[in-house]
């Protein structure tokens, strides 16, 4: 074997490139990445919208945001590239008073935890904000202005470029077959570049990290999960600086993109697989929603064909799993982010560069998100799942 590392990672999507940029920060240079496909963000990375937010129901979640936004604010001085950070805020619209509660007891929690940019916000301001939404049934909501968009693949793209600049190195074209155990836990990656030689593997294979997982005899729940979004043609309808406008009837969500919109749904009756095709009867599906929401959206021009499909990666209680496998030494896993990788992919290379250099983090309580809960059953919760 006259390949080696000291620390190899399986993926070069966003979580892969934020977790080599992190540990060459802590001084790890001696770092691969594996990635399969000829490009990075061939993967979750490349099909994501980008969207980033604080407002969350849990505790863990908001505090991934919050770290990973403050990240993103200065990522341009600080990795100098740009991240696209575009902090036009997300806007929940509640439409029932059991979301008035919800979103009553989601900013209590916020701002006990520091988030001073959020707020509850009034119909009248609403209607305000973003004129075009039908605000008739509209209760009240929740405006966060520091939640917003970057660009994933900029994000991405920054991360590596300086994690290489410090020494990291990017094997492209190359899959990862096989985990080498011994004694003494991770010995060795196989790839279809032949064998390296290391101590600790990160997977960061994100929607097929289960596989990659399996390699070690580990079970990881991680199951692909279809999302599709839809991008409308160039329409002066909504302000270009309008925020992620979320109606909480339903969870259609839309925001500005180039000089369109992109608009969001997950519909509930997709199934795990991989299945990356888009599916043209969706555009029907969710322009129903648009137009519920904001009649003016029957005036705007969709190109089916420009639509795009992606993977979630999701886990059973839709939060991710980062840390060590104990059972397997050297084997760390970063992946399932359901939803969320982009925006916390700040907080989890962060993380993982942590516990892989000090075994031990002050981000979050980084054992809440190990892979053990699964076994010992103790799921985490989390409500606002977009
Ligand atoms: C439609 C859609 C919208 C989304 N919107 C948002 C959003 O608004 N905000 C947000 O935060 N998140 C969003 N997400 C989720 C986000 O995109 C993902 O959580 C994130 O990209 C995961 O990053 P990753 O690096 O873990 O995975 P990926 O980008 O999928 O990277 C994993 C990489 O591993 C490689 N790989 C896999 N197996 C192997 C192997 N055996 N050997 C070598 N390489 C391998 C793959 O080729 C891939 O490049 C969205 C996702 C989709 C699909």
């Amino acid at each position: 074997m006259n390949q080696t590392a000291e620390v190899v990672i399986v993926g070069g999507g966003i979580v892969g490139s934020s977790v080599a940029y992190h540990l060459a920060e802590a001084g790890v240079r001696d770092v691969l990445v594996l990635e399969r496909e000829p490009h990075q963000g061939m993967g979750s990375t490349g099909k994501s919208m980008g969207g980033v937010r604080a407002q969350f129901s849990s505790e863990l979640n908001i505090r991934l945001s919050m770290y990973s936004i403050a990240f993103f604010r200065c990522f341009d001085e600080v990795v100098g590239h740009p991240s696209g950070y575009r902090p036009q805020g997300y806007l929940f619209l509640a439409t029932r008073p059991a979301h008035m509660d919800y979103l009553a007891r989601t900013f209590e929690l916020q701002t006990s935890l520091g988030l001073r940019t959020v707020r509850r916000i009034a119909t009248a301001e609403i209607a305000e904000m973003v004129p075009q939404v039908r605000t008739d049934d509209v209760l009240g909501g929740s405006f966060c202005s520091t939640d917003g968009f970057v660009d994933p693949h900029s994000v991405m793209t920054g991360f590596m470029a300086r994690a290489r600049d410090r020494g990291v190195r990017l094997m492209r074209e190359t899959r990862v077959t096989g985990l080498g155990l011994d004694a003494r836990g991770i010995a060795a990656v196989q790839t279809t570049a032949g064998p390296i030689a290391t101590r600790a593997a990160v997977n960061c294979a994100g929607a097929w990290s289960a596989a990659v997982a399996a390699c070690a005899g580990v079970d990881l729940p991680v199951k692909p999960l279809r999302r599709m979004l839809v991008p409308t043609e160039p329409t002066g309808l909504i302000a270009r600086s309008a925020p992620m406008v979320i109606d909480m009837t339903n969870g259609f969500h839309f925001r500005p993109e180039g000089l369109g919109l992109l608009l969001a749904w997950n519909d509930p009756d997709e199934t795990p697989g991989f299945k990356t095709s888009f599916d043209s009867a969706f555009v029907e599906k969710i322009l129903d929603r648009a137009v519920e929401r904001v009649p003016g959206m029957a005036d705007v021009e969709v190109n089916p064909a420009r639509g795009w499909a992606g993977l979630y990666e999701m886990t059973p209680d839709h939060y991710p799993v980062l840390g060590p496998v104990n059972e397997v030494p050297g084997f760390f896993i970063a992946t399932g982010f359901s939803g969320h990788g982009v925006m916390h992919s700040p907080a989890t290379g962060k993380i993982l560069a942590d516990l892989i250099v000090r075994g031990e983090t002050d981000v979050v309580d980084a054992r809440l998100l190990n892979v053990s809960r699964f076994r010992e059953g103790k799921l985490l919760e989390e409500m606002a799942v977009l």
